[in-house]
């Protein structure tokens, strides 16, 4: 636990240096816990733990620390025309965000070239690409039941998946 209690979201991502979105949601009572979201956290100190982000100035200013805080453009990338709008971001960590993009851009990608999950599944298996931990693994490997789970998660509203 690094958040002190009792301090409010807002105060919390202003003591990171975080700005934009993710202070807006917060100063509209629509960020109340300050935690990466992503579906996996890599960050060994935990959820709650967050680097600042470094100031801006003086330039080049150092790169931020892998676990300083990031909006991330969720359900809708950027790509796909995703903005950082309050029902398009989530707060995360910056190597978990981009751990999380990766996955997701890869998986769009053999999508788009029609293959069938069966062959994504081997494709990234292949390659040795990390599982997702939105699903179960099985054997350790990716399966086409985790890949079809995660197209529904992509844009195509799992509405009908109970869990
Ligand atoms: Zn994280």
């Amino acid at each position: 636990m690094t958040a002190a209690a009792g301090t409010s979201a807002v105060e919390q991502l202003e003591a990171l240096g975080v700005g934009g979105i993710l202070w807006q949601l917060a100063k509209d009572g629509q960020i109340v816990d300050i935690r990466c979201e992503m579906p996996q956290c890599y960050c060994h100190r935990g959820r709650r733990h967050f680097d600042p982000r470094p100031p801006p100035s003086p330039s080049p200013s150092p790169s931020p620390s892998p676990w300083s805080p990031t909006a991330d453009h969720y359900p809708r990338l950027k790509k796909h025309g995703g903005h950082l709008t309050p029902d398009n971001v989530r707060l995360g960590h910056k190597l978990c965000n981009q751990l999380d993009y990766t996955w997701r851009t890869q998986i769009n990608a053999l999508l788009g070239k029609k293959m069938s999950l069966d062959a994504i599944a081997a494709h990234l298996n292949a390659k040795k690409v990390p599982n997702d931990p939105r699903h179960e693994p099985v054997d350790g490997f990716l399966r086409s039941k985790g890949i079809r789970f995660v197209g529904a998660a992509l844009g195509r509203q799992a509405d009908a998946h109970p869990d």
